[in-house]
This record gives structure tokens, C-alpha cells and sequence, in this order.
């Protein structure tokens, strides 16, 4: 069979299981978990997958699980993503009621179509065509939430990173991946189309604990150091810095005060703040981070107190590779027309795929059929064929067009991709900026 007339076997099988994905959607949407905690979500993925007779490993990264389809023959490694966690927001009528957990970032929708890919190239006699594997993955915690219960899993040696690619970079899970494909829901676009070759910020996150000397305040404040008078200084401080910073590098530091003080009558001696660092590049993150640093610790010079600066190794900026945008892009066309392949420009946020396109080559595009913005109560999923079905379908022809004909795309994409960091430079970078 000819790669065309295979392309439209698996569109057909895809439309033909529309519903069942759309269902697997809904069930997600029904029971949103958080990150590290996906155990429903991921029996879910596994009953999925069991059903298309794919071999299953599981419990990759705590609560990770894949399938696994295999070509006529050894070769290049595929796998095609969907992260398994939501987001929490107690606001929204999709919450759970317990948790607060909702998927306001349409993770469902990514699992679904992950799901979906499968469906199309399992079954349809693609399998011969296709030289090496494609990994089907649900992947866990992306959004970086519950910081003290994921430390707490650190603590526990249960995991070694917050982000669940982070964690499965680290277990060595993408050593042998040649390429790494997801989609992700785009903000507030009902009308179908894929928007490639978005850029986002990388981030690094810091905790800031100052601390003074109690005193009685109306009677002996001489005798204290006031915790909080460092904070205020502290921001400031932080304030004074931000004309250095390059628009280009779209820095955003947005401290928050987590404890203020005790009580009012005490001067304030344990004052703690929290801040990202967000940046286009990793230059960027850590020029600026060392200059929010240095004002920190200005505002506990200033009063004498102790700065204590914590830093906690965020996800890094994203690069989609040019040429899996290209190959995306063909097919976004074949299924869309322009709208297939339109611009999706800087997005401030993170992702923790960021982590994984500085090692191998990896595609991020943005699927629609939504409205409202992603974390918000107002998100919901209007059309599940623009973001479910359509994607589906794109996946599954951009692994036909790596995998077949000896898998020679796949090849062609890895030997050309250039690595902004190998695996060892990535750990230590992490270890460096964790300190
Ligand atoms: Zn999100
Ligand atoms: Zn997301």
C-alpha cells in the first residue's frame, strides 16, 4: 500500500472511532487528578491501549503508562504523548468536588488524541509499513502544582524531579527516542486549526525566607530585625532590576508574600516569599535570576536579616523542531488547508516538553475547538472533532511520514537535530539551578 492511500485508510479508521474518543475525553473530563496522583486516568489509558493489543509497561515516572506498536523492523523510535494531569480550580463547574482538580488546561483532550493516533494506526495494516516503534505514552504531572506534596514524593525517593518528562528524562526513558510528538489545547479558538512553532518562557522558582528578631513592637521594636521591612526592600529591589531586563527575553518576576509575619504586636521575624523567574531563554532565566537574588538579599542586608534563597529547577523554554514543524505542517495543510498550519507566536506560558525538545527533536502544536483561556473556570472543550479527532489525525501521519519507507524521515530529523544540551549536561544543569 502506497503511504497515500495509507494516510486516508487511517483517517477513515480514526473518523469511523470518533466516538470512542470523544468518550475517553469525557471520562478524563469526569475525573480530573492531579499530578503524580493519576491513577484513574492512567487505568483508563492502559484499558485503552489494552483494547488495541499493544504490549503495556506501566507505573513509568509513579503513574506514566505506554503502548507499544512495533514496524516490520528494527528502527527509529516515535512516541506520540499526552499528559495524564489537570490543573486545580474549585471555581469550575468540572471541579472535583473533593480535590478542586479540573482540566482547564484540556490535558483530556491530549489523551484522547493520543489515544486516537493509536486507533488509526492499529488495525489498519500500517504496522508493515512502518520501520521501528511508536510509543504511545500518557504522561504524568506537566503542571507544576502541590510543590510541598512533590517534594514530599522527593523526599519519599519516590521521584526525583517535580515535571513528569523531567522525571522520565532523568529514568532514562527518552535515551532512545528518536522523536517526540503532543498537541496541546490553544485558548479561546473554537474555529478548527493547528498552530505550530509556538515559543514559551522556561522558568526557574524560588522560595525567599527572611529572618529577623522578634521584639515586643510598641515597646523595644529597636530591639528587633524586622523580617518584613526586608521583604518590602526585597521587592523593591527586585523592581529596581526590571529595566535591565531585555523585552526580547520576555522576563517575568512575580513575587508573592506566602507569610507576612505572626502577630501584630511582634515584629515580623519569619517573612517568606515566593517567586518565578520566567524567561524566553535559559540565559535569559539565569542572568536575571542572579540579579533577583542579589536584590533579595539587598532587603536583608538592608535590616541585618538573614536572606535564605531557595531555587527550584523550573521546566525550560520550549523549541519545536523545524523540521518535524515542517512535516506537521504538510499534514496540518492536507487536513485544514491554511488553517492547518498557522502561526502560533510567543505563548507566555511554561512547559515541561521544554525539558525534552533541548535533548531530542519534539513538536508542541496547538489544537482548538475551545473557549475560554486554559486554567480558568471558563475553559471548556465546544468541539471535540477540531480538538480531538483532527489531531488524532495529525499525529498519525506524521508518524506514517517518519516511519515508513524504512523510517528514513525519523533518521533524517534526529542526525539533523542539534541537541541544546545532552542528557548529562541536562541533569546538571538542573542540580546547578536547584541550588
Ligand atoms: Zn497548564
Ligand atoms: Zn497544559
Amino acid at each position: 500500500m502506497a503511504t497515500k492511500a495509507l494516510k486516508k485508510k487511517v483517517c477513515e479508521r480514526i473518523d469511523q472511532r470518533r466516538d470512542e474518543m470523544i468518550r475517553v475525553a469525557q471520562r478524563m473530563l469526569k475525573q480530573p487528578e492531579l499530578g503524580y496522583r493519576e491513577v484513574k486516568t492512567a487505568a483508563l489509558v492502559k484499558e485503552e491501549l489494552q483494547k488495541l493489543n499493544l504490549p503495556i509497561r506501566e507505573g513509568l515516572a509513579l503513574t506514566g503508562v505506554e503502548g507499544t506498536l512495533s514496524g516490520k523492523e528494527a528502527g527509529p523510535t516515535v512516541v506520540v504523548m499526552g499528559e495524564m494531569d489537570s490543573v486545580m480550580e474549585k471555581k469550575s463547574p468540572l471541579a472535583d468536588p473533593v480535590t478542586g482538580a479540573a482540566h482547564l488546561c484540556g490535558h483530556h483532550i491530549q489523551v484522547a488524541s493520543m489515544l486516537g493516533a493509536a486507533m488509526g494506526l492499529v488495525g489498519t495494516g500500517a504496522a508493515p509499513h512502518l520501520s521501528g516503534r511508536v510509543k504511545f505514552l500518557g504522561c504524568p504531572a506537566e503542571e507544576y502544582l502541590e510543590i510541598e506534596y512533590r517534594l514530599g514524593l522527593m523526599a519519599e525517593g519516590k521521584i526525583s524531579f517535580l515535571g513528569g518528562k523531567q522525571e522520565l528524562i532523568n529514568l532514562g526513558y527518552f535515551d532512545d527516542v528518536d522523536a517526540a510528538m503532543m498537541v496541546h489545547s490553544f485558548a479561546d479558538t473554537p474555529e478548527p486549526a493547528f498552530l505550530m512553532n509556538a515559543a514559551g518562557n522556561g522558568f526557574l522558582a524560588k522560595f525567599i525566607r527572611y529572618e529577623g528578631k522578634p521584639s515586643h513592637a510598641g515597646a523595644a521594636p529597636h530591639r528587633g530585625i524586622n523580617a518584613l521591612n526586608a521583604a518590602c526592600i526585597g521587592i523593591m529591589a527586585v523592581h529596581a532590576q526590571r529595566e535591565t531586563f531585555q523585552d526580547d527575553d520576555a522576563i517575568r518576576v512575580h513575587p508573592i508574600i506566602t507569610k507576612g509575619g505572626d502577630v501584630v504586636n511582634v515584629v515580623p521575624s519569619d517573612v517568606r516569599l515566593e517567586t518565578y523567574v520566567r524567561g524566553k531563554s535559559l540565559d535569559a532565566i539565569l542572568d536575571a535570576s542572579a540579579k533577583v537574588d542579589r536584590a533579595f538579599k539587598a532587603g536583608g542586608d538592608a535590616v541585618g536579616a538573614a536572606t535564605k534563597i531557595t531555587n527550584i529547577a523550573g521546566y525550560l523554554p520550549i523549541f519545536q523542531d523545524r523540521n518535524l514543524t515542517e512535516i506537521a505542517s504538510r499534514n496540518g495543510r492536507a487536513l485544514l488547508g491554511d488553517r492547518g498550519a498557522l502561526e502560533a507566536g510567543f505563548m507566555g506560558g511554561s512547559f515541561d516538553v521544554g525539558d525534552l525538545s533541548h535533548l531530542i527533536p519534539v513538536i508542541h502544536p496547538f489544537v482548538t475547538g475551545t473557549e475560554g483561556h486554559l486554567h480558568t473556570a471558563e475553559f471548556h472543550v465546544t468541539d471535540y472533532e477540531a480538538a480531538v479527532v483532527l489531531p488524532a489525525k495529525l499525529m498519525a501521519l506524521c508518524v506514517i511520514d517518519l516511519l515508513a519507507d524504512g523510517g528514513g524521515e525519523a533518521r533524517r530529523v534526529k542526525k539533523e537535530f542539534q541537541p541544546r544540551l545532552t542528557k548529562a549536561q541536562y541533569l546538571e544543569l538542573m542540580q546547578r539551578l536547584a541550588q
